[in-house]
């Protein structure tokens, strides 16, 4: 695995690899297998694959999110060449935002609602450190986690606004045994909040089934009771969307699926998930 620390290194790296398909995975590290299956995706359709990893602050909305989030590079690295990575892009803040990167992204709204909602300006970071990378790497395929959906419809507009020629390719949540989508974040529970946190997922597969027969009024109400009554878990938002375009259901009328976007906090620690259901 080549390992590259600047934009000059990483110019050489990629330049001495030209006419491969490139697959590009952006991380923050602390990697789990969640983040390997994007890799092993990755590896599977383009001939090489970038991983990167870079805790963007421009994304965090809260300074103690960030001096919190976990970072494990060195045991990272050995887990990228344990998988045959074969280019890794782990750089400084001063390399990624030599100057203050000003810029705005116009998402027509669909970065002010669920998370951006919670999170304001946190779709604006993402938008501006993903769109750095795919100027720098020019990959064919950059590979999304759906777990983070609202995350993957805005990189997907952004690619139809600005990289038409990149696939943007959404890869299927993975999970823990007891259901709790895996997440870096989740290295911060405490070992009784990591047990019970199953009863996310287990509360989003009872609103796949209720949606038939229930208001969604209803399941919302129900499945925050739920997961409330759980010591240490509280619901921060619950909707139900139109896969396309993010808008808020209130009442299924003619969607073919929808998805149940759920933010719940476990202690202090902030833990999101969804679930797309086929109607
Ligand atoms: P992060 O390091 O959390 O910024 O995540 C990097 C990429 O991995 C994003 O595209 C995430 O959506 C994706 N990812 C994170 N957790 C999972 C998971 N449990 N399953 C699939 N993809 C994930």
């Amino acid at each position: 695995m080549i390992i590259c620390k600047t934009i000059e290194e990483l110019n050489q790296c990629l330049s001495s690899q030209a006419g491969k398909r490139k697959g590009f995975v952006p991380t923050m590290g602390a990697l789990h297998q969640g983040h390997l299956s994007l890799l092993q995706r990755s590896k599977k359709e383009t001939d090489i694959s970038v991983v990167s990893i870079f805790v963007n602050p421009a994304q965090f909305t809260n300074s103690d999110d960030l001096k919190n989030y976990p970072k494990t590079p060195g045991i990272d690295i050995k887990i990228l060449e344990k998988h045959f990575c074969e280019v890794l892009f782990i750089p400084s803040e001063s390399v990624m935002y030599p100057v203050p990167d000003n810029r705005t992204f116009n998402f027509g709204g669909f970065d002010n609602i669920l998370e951006g909602r919670f999170r304001p300006g946190h779709f604006q970071g993402v938008a501006k450190i993903v769109s750095k990378f795919f100027g720098l790497i020019k990959p064919d395929k950059a590979y999304f986690g759906l777990k983070d959906y609202q995350q993957y419809i805005i990189i997907k507009e952004l690619a139809k606004d600005y990289f038409q020629n990149i696939d943007i390719i959404g890869c299927p949540t993975v999970r823990e045994d007891n259901g709790l989508a895996m997440s870096s974040r989740n290295k911060l529970l405490a070992s009784e909040d990591f047990n019970n946190a199953g009863v996310i997922y287990r509360n989003l597969c009872k609103a796949s089934q209720l949606i038939n027969s229930v208001q969604l009024d209803k399941i919302k109400a129900l499945v925050s009771s739920e997961i409330n009554a759980e010591k240490n878990f509280t619901v921060e938002y619950i909707e139900f969307v139109n896969n396309d375009n993010l808008n808020i259901i209130s009442t299924i009328t003619c969607e073919k699926s929808v998805t149940c976007c759920i933010a719940v906090y476990a202690g202090k620690v902030r833990l999101i998930d969804n679930i797309q259901i086929f109607l």
